[in-house]
């Protein structure tokens, strides 16, 4: 343990042995939440620096404090990473996560009232993408489209484009959380210009991919506004990016401060900082292939042995299995299954799902963080085994308790970055 930890650990026992039970949970279970990953050691080391401590209202060059001669050159540096890895004409780095940094870009364009057309939340869509329990979903009139998930989740984009000309949006918002395809930006770009509105892709997931050029990315067909956090597959610390065309930075940077947020975490800008340095090197590339390549091969060994998913496989980090549809088994029953051998996954409605969100049809599962402890093809092949023989008998207490044991001895095999063996 290190000095500073072995201070914590004295001054307030109650929270170090916390954060160390949440070590081993973290070492010791297979993560497949896809919205979530282990960052580096370095970026650890920025946000537990004194950045924490300095107050940096405004932006490099126009702040409203003193004292401004690091965090201005912190900024600057993340700026710059930012706009040359996504290939952004401008760059702001301090929404503090991913729900302000949307916030930020609606009122930075949009009026109450005005018309976005967004995702089917069901089919994908986020819950920032103004779904009715957001603040955002109260302000803005949310228009949806949806993908053909019996056409392997393509988006009918004859129907997009004549949904565009009857609802007028402002703003045609491409992005989601939970669809398992790549889009094409190119041909939403076509609908929005024909309509005349605005375009933004939230790529709050696929980030890390995009900026490996292992997924398509929406600066290239011309999008006006491109999230993403920073914190998913780009593996940074907890935060929010906003890209856009440079004749829009203004509008966005007032949005942010002072429209939305005040003073920007510091330690987070320059763990920010230090992710984008990250994902330019070659070895990122890598390591964003071999996440496609994990979730291909998780896909079909789920696949070969009964699971249903939704849009028949994916293009992306993550996929939905339809646990009802595959095991008679609720998204919910399933998670919990899973969690008692410790694979950790989230449950998830499906398109149009009849059932409710907290019992809803399916599971989502990812690759990022496995990924980032060195699993490959064939430990997803493993790790879809259980999972099938888990979900095919949820009460069998002693098949359970003896994969568990299996997971975790396996989970030794792939150290953590960041927490000390
Ligand atoms: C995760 C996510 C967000 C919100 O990020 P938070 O940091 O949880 O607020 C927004 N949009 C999409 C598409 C996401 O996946």
């Amino acid at each position: 343990m290190d000095a500073y930890r072995q201070q914590l650990h004295r001054y307030d026992p109650d929270i170090e042995t916390a954060i160390r039970g949440e070590e081993e949970r973290q070492c010791d279970g297979v993560e497949m939440i896809p919205s979530e990953n282990y960052t580096y050691p370095e970026v650890l080391a920025a946000l537990g620096s004194v950045l924490t401590n300095k107050y940096s209202e405004g932006y490099p060059g126009r702040r409203y404090y003193g004292g401004q001669e690091f965090t201005d050159r912190i900024e600057t540096v993340a700026r710059e990473r930012a706009c040359a890895l996504f290939r952004a004409g401008h760059a702001n780095v301090q929404p503090l996560s991913g729900s302000p940094m949307n916030q930020a870009v609606y009122f930075a364009f949009l009026k109450p009232g005005d018309t976005v057309l967004a995702m089917d939340l069901s089919h994908g869509g986020h819950l920032t993408h103004g779904a009715p329990v957001s603040h955002m979903g109260k302000v803005f009139r949310f228009e949806r489209y949806k993908s053909e998930t019996a056409q392997g989740g393509a988006i009918d984009f004859v129907g997009l484009m004549a949904r565009a000309k009857e609802v007028r949006p402002k703003l045609v918002l491409c992005g989601y959380s939970s669809y398992p395809r790549d889009y094409d930006y190119a041909a939403f770009k076509q609908v929005a210009d024909e309509v005349g509105a605005l375009t933004m892709a939230d790529i709050s997931h696929i980030g890390g991919l995009v900026a490996a050029d292992a997924m398509r990315n929406p600066m290239d067909a011309g999008f006006d506004v491109v999230t993403t956090t920073t914190h998913k597959s780009l593996r940074g610390p907890r935060g929010g990016l906003i890209l856009c065309k440079a004749e829009h930075a203004k509008a966005i940077d007032s949005a942010v401060f002072p429209g939305l947020q005040g003073g920007p975490h510091m330690n987070n800008v320059a763990g920010a900082a230090v992710t984008f340095k990250k994902a330019a090197e070659p070895d990122f590339k890598t390591y964003a292939r071999q996440i496609l390549a994990n979730a291909r091969a998780l896909a079909k060994a789920l696949t070969d042995q009964g699971a249903a998913l939704v849009t028949g496989g994916t293009d992306n980090h993550l996929l939905v299995i339809d646990t009802v549809a595959s095991f008679g088994l609720d998204g919910r029953a399933a998670e919990e299954a899973l969690d008692r051998i410790g694979i950790t996954t989230n449950k998830q409605i499906v398109p149009d799902d009849p059932r409710p969100p907290l019992r809803p049809s399916g599971i989502r599962l990812g690759t990022p963080a496995c990924t980032t402890r060195g699993m490959d093809e064939d430990d997803m092949r493993r790790i879809a085994g259980w999972i099938v023989d888990t979900l095919r008998a949820p009460d069998d207490a002693a098949a359970i308790a003896k994969r568990h044991t299996d997971v975790r001895a396996f989970c030794r095999g792939f150290p953590v970055p960041g927490i000390a063996a």
